[in-house]
């Protein structure tokens, strides 16, 4: 049962290349298969959301996360009748284009590519799926559709706009020099990713010890929800892991029904006719005003007591050091890469160890640092 609003794979856009269906699946489940089945989607295990992939076996790692803003996505989707394959294909290949070691890795990287190009994570997640997966006979990539496509193209400055649609006319870059909108199951993957890592970090942070719960309580977010928790169940007082899972088991749970109301009352709004006309109108898929402005105050907290946390912030330095140190060892090495790269590089240049590097894993970064500088990448893990 699909809304006339929501993207229905019998319209698709299309694949680049195009391919005969393969009944009895939709071209959005199968979109969504191949991304689970695809290489970087089994190395997002080892890719870091906040906590390096070392410092402990019970943090989010960038796989878990692609889960719970897949299981978040389809809940709300089926809600609102949008199409829940394309919202768990985009969900789950949405940060499929992460370098190792989180946002430091990215930043770092892009300080080195800043000459040839720069590098930003959403345009990589789509150079993933369009070009540097190689599994099948016919094309590079997965030969995904237009709309999951779109999905993981985020933002896009201009000039970067500009030369996707010189690539490819009337492509998924169209909608940024069109001042138009992506489809409601992309959108919704937008704000679902902020609903998922907002309440996972919480839970990430306070197991590492780096987030305590007293400054929680000033979180209004937070503390309405832990009250309520504690004053239904008086016993959990003693028990802080489980009033912990409790409370953010009802954030989530306030900011889904949150975006489902909200998100309602703007189709009711626009009477959106079709999926095509969704395109035409500001965004749909928001919070309520007072959850937007809830939601703002936590991720700052979030940003002062936990992304700048001392701790955190230099296993991220160290992490740039590392990402700095393998592009200086394979550009002035190139044969210190496998063979594909080492010969890439000649003819492409600097992508192709970008590339490379944005394709690892965190602890194969760290064994290639150690394999190429000598030096051991970070100190013995913590036991956490
Ligand atoms: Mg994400």
């Amino acid at each position: 049962m699909l809304a006339r609003y929501a993207c229905d794979p019998e319209h698709t856009r299309g694949r680049r290349i195009g391919e005969p269906p393969s009944p009895p699946r939709t071209e959005y489940q199968r979109d969504r298969d191949r991304i689970v089945h695809s290489t970087a989607f089994r190395r997002l295990v080892y890719k870091t959301q906040v906590f390096v992939n070392h410092e402990g076996d019970l943090f989010r790692t960038r796989l878990t996360h692609s889960l719970e803003v897949a299981q978040l996505g389809r809940s709300i989707a089926r809600t609102l009748q949008l199409n829940e394959d394309l919202v768990e294909a985009i969900a789950l290949a949405h940060d499929l284009g992460h370098t190792p070691f989180g946002h430091a890795g990215q930043d770092a990287l892009h300080d080195c590519m800043k000459e040839y190009g720069g590098f930003e994570h959403n345009l990589q997640s789509l150079r993933v799926v369009d070009r540097l997966e190689q599994r099948y006979p016919a094309f590079d990539g997965l030969n995904l559709c237009l709309e999951t496509r779109e999905g993981l193209l985020k933002r896009c400055p201009a000039r970067v706009a500009a030369a996707l649609e010189a690539a490819e006319p009337d492509g998924v870059a169209r909608r940024f020099l069109a001042g138009q909108q992506a489809s409601l199951e992309a959108q919704l993957i937008d704000l679902v990713d902020e609903i998922a890592y907002s309440a996972h970090d919480i839970d990430d942070g306070v197991r590492s010890g780096l987030l305590a719960f007293e400054p929680l309580q000033a979180v209004p977010l937070f503390m309405q929800h832990c009250q309520a928790a504690r004053t239904q169940y008086p016993q959990l007082a003693e028990q802080p892991r489980r009033l912990l899972a409790e409370t953010l088991r009802r954030m989530l749970s306030a900011q889904v029904e949150d975006a489902i109301a909200a998100t309602q009352a703007q189709i009711e709004h626009h009477r959106p006719h079709s999926a095509d006309a969704v395109r035409r109108l500001p965004p749909l898929v928001c919070f309520s005003e007072p959850m937007r402005e809830q939601s703002a105050h936590l991720k700052r907290f979030l940003f002062a007591g936990l992304y700048r946390h001392p701790q955190v912030t230099s296993t991220t330095e160290r992490a740039c050091d590392i990402v700095r140190a393998l592009f200086a060892a394979y550009v002035a090495l190139p044969t210190q890469m496998p063979d594909e790269q080492a010969s890439g590089f000649d003819r492409r240049g600097h992508r192709v160890v970008a590339d490379y590097i944005a394709g690892m894993t965190d602890r194969f970064a760290s064994r290639e640092y150690a394999r190429l500088t000598g030096r051991q990448a970070f100190a013995l893990p913590s036991a956490v």
